[in-house]
């Protein structure tokens, strides 16, 4: 190991809005990351049109925020640089039927996940630009920092550069959205996905959720009380985590007492031990061979019959039913509670 980054990091010095001066850029979609690139674009003088269709809910807003609005297809026609920012589940589609019929030669296609590109859902002609700027937060945040003179750490990758121009033209981008003010991380839209993909699975969504869950039920099960159960094995993960934020496992280990530091180390391998990881790389390799993305695919085709089933087995597990209670009664939650619903990691 050394203490050089392996990868370059592009701050605001390394980038120059005005190379996007003569462009306009359509935003797709104006949920969690539209809405905060639309807006931040046009507060750093790009020209912006959100693209959205007739009737769609988010019309209002994107109106009622001074933004110019069209259909996705008019947009992508008026525009030379195009922001998707819809669903990753309906980019297909809506690229069928949007945006390639009116994509030009030298435009810059641009994503903030490689989902579709990389496992193939979306096959752009030779002739454009194909970028990606991912923001490492959720829009609403990408928001606020904006709007305190705050950056937001991003990812920038280019999948397909013809123009000469696309990493500038992203970097230009990433800047106008507060990106390069934090600080911007190149990749490729292969280690984007698939690393994205694995850490909600194995770590950040899945893993942590079942930690937690094996936990509750093992103290529930041996007799202790819900409400204790839910408190250790749930609510004080919230500030282990914001140690861990802060200052890596060190910060964490020095907060917390003796007794939790010398049990924490001698037991953690134990629980999350060399079958976890086996089953880590299992799931990592559905990940690299397709098998996930294609069960995902299908699992929308066919109208999310195992996802719904899987949402609602959550949702009926006594620890949501007890934490709900408790946060009832207790007065700590409300100042928390995140401003916006967020389902993408
Ligand atoms: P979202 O669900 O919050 O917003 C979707 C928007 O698209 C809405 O405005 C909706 O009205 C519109 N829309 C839905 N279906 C449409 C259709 N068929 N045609 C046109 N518009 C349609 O989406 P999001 O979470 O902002 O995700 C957008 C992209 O950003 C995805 O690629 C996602 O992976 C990526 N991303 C999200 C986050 C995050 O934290 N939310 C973080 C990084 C990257
Ligand atoms: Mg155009
Ligand atoms: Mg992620
Ligand atoms: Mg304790
Ligand atoms: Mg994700």
């Amino acid at each position: 190991m050394t203490d050089e980054f392996t990868t370059e990091i592009y701050y605001d010095d390394d980038a120059d809005v005005s190379t996007l001066d003569d462009e306009t850029v359509a935003v797709l979609g104006y949920g969690s990351q539209g809405h905060a690139h639309a807006l931040n674009l046009h507060e750093s003088g790009v020209d912006v049109i959100v693209g959205l269709r007739e009737g769609s809910a988010s019309r209002d807003a994107a109106e009622a925020d001074g933004l110019t609005v069209a259909t996705p297809a008019e947009a992508v026609k008026q525009a030379g640089y195009i922001s998707v920012l819809v669903p990753d589940t309906v980019q297909a589609s809506v690229y069928e039927n949007a945006i390639e019929p009116n994509l030009e030669a030298g435009d810059t296609l641009q994503f903030a996940h490689g989902l579709n590109i990389h496992y193939g859902q979306i096959e752009p002609p030779e002739d454009v630009d194909v970028s990606m700027v991912a923001p490492k937060s959720p829009g609403h945040l990408v928001r606020r920092n904006y709007e305190n003179d705050e950056g937001t750490p991003g990812l920038l990758a280019v999948y397909q550069d013809t123009t000469g121009d696309a990493e500038k033209r992203a970097l230009a981008y990433a800047k106008a959205i507060g990106c390069t003010r934090a600080g911007v991380i190149e990749t490729n839209f292969q280690e984007e996905v698939e690393s994205d993909l694995f850490g909600e699975q194995a770590v950040l969504c899945g893993g942590v959720t079942s930690l937690v869950k094996h936990g509750y039920e093992t103290l529930v099960d041996a007799g202790y009380s819900p409400e204790i159960a839910y408190f250790e094995c749930l609510n004080e993960l919230k500030l282990i985590v914001d140690l861990m934020y802060e200052g890596g496992h060190a910060e964490m280990w020095d907060s917390v007492s003796d007794t939790a530091e010398y049990g924490g180390l001698s037991r953690g391998d134990r629980i999350v031990d060399e079958h976890v990881r086996e089953n880590m790389e299992e799931t990592l390799e559905e990940i690299q061979n397709g098998e996930f993305t294609r069960e995902w695919i299908l699992e929308n085709q066919a109208g999310r019959p195992s996802y719904t089933q899987l949402r609602q087995a959550e949702k009926n597990h006594e620890i949501e039913e007890v934490g709900a209670r408790l946060r009832d009664l207790f007065a700590w939650a409300e100042e928390d509670s995140p401003e916006e619903e967020d389902d993408s990691v």
